[in-house]
């Protein structure tokens, strides 16, 4: 009995692990693309009932020009063929977040916060990165997996088709809460901030804005903690890491007509 307690967890990693070709990393993911992309759908919805989206022509017009030009190179370099959507949520609360399927939030108290487009295409570059890397359903997956063992000793190691539906409803809750309770590993930040970082320089911003607009969270932390800034630490080691992946991109060739940095 004891030794399918190993082989199952084993069977689930041989069948679900695949490496991503961006980061070159095994991810043990259970959710197909398209279970992602309808839990981002449920998610969405869930929060256009709860919150309240700004009407404000500026910063709508600004989430806009600027999401959409990372969306355009997302779609272009990484074909993740998301239906992209963009909103502003009218809130004090310094954050931003991408769900699966390229839904794009942000909030006014972020937008307050950032000086100029660069500066949000850094915030929504690394978002954005976060969706295309499936990091939310890597998480989701491995809780499925911790959960996945309780039940079957739970069960005396019967799997049935049922014993799948705690799990994907485990997995639904958990999508609800995508990027705005839990903070991510400091790995998957890391590499969110690498292609975040690729993805706001192919769409022709500066990535050096990235860095003021880290130094800028870490004064404003100086009076109270953003919530942005608690999931996402901008510590000397974070400033460093940015510092040499924009050096790195300084080899890759960018097709950028003449623009001028709207303020
Ligand atoms: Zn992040």
């Amino acid at each position: 009995m004891r030794k399918y307690l190993l082989i199952i967890p084993l069977l689930l990693f041989f069948v679900a692990c695949a490496k991503n070709p961006y980061t070159n990393r095994s991810q043990l993911i259970l959710i197909s693309p398209a279970q992602e992309v309808q839990m981002g759908l449920q998610a969405r919805n869930e929060i256009l009932k709860k919150a309240k989206v700004s009407r404000d022509p500026r910063y709508n017009a600004m989430v806009k020009r600027v999401a959409s030009r990372i969306a355009a190179v997302a779609e272009a370099e990484f074909h993740p063929n998301f239906q992209w959507e963009f909103y502003v949520l009218e809130s004090p609360q310094v954050n931003a977040f991408c769900l699966p399927g390229g839904k794009i939030f942000v909030y006014t108290g972020l937008l307050k916060l950032v000086q100029n487009d660069d500066q949000l295409a850094a915030v929504i570059g690394h978002e954005v990165a976060h969706a295309i890397l499936r990091h939310g359903s890597e998480r989701v997956s491995m809780a499925m997996v911790g959960n996945l063992g309780k039940e079957l000793l739970a069960r005396g190691l019967q799997i049935s088709g049922k014993s799948w539906g705690p799990l994907f409803d485990l997995a639904y809750g958990v999508g609800t809460q995508y990027g705005i309770i839990y903070p991510y590993s400091r790995k998957f930040e890391y590499e969110a901030d690498q292609l975040g970082l690729y993805l706001m320089y192919k769409a022709c911003y500066d990535p050096q804005e990235a860095i003021r607009f880290w130094e800028r969270m870490r004064q404003a932390n100086r009076q109270q903690i953003p919530e942005f800034l608690s999931t996402h630490p901008a510590d000397i080691n974070r400033i460093r890491a940015l510092q040499r992946y924009i050096a790195q991109l300084r080899s890759i060739p960018r097709n950028c007509p003449l623009q001028r940095r709207v303020q």
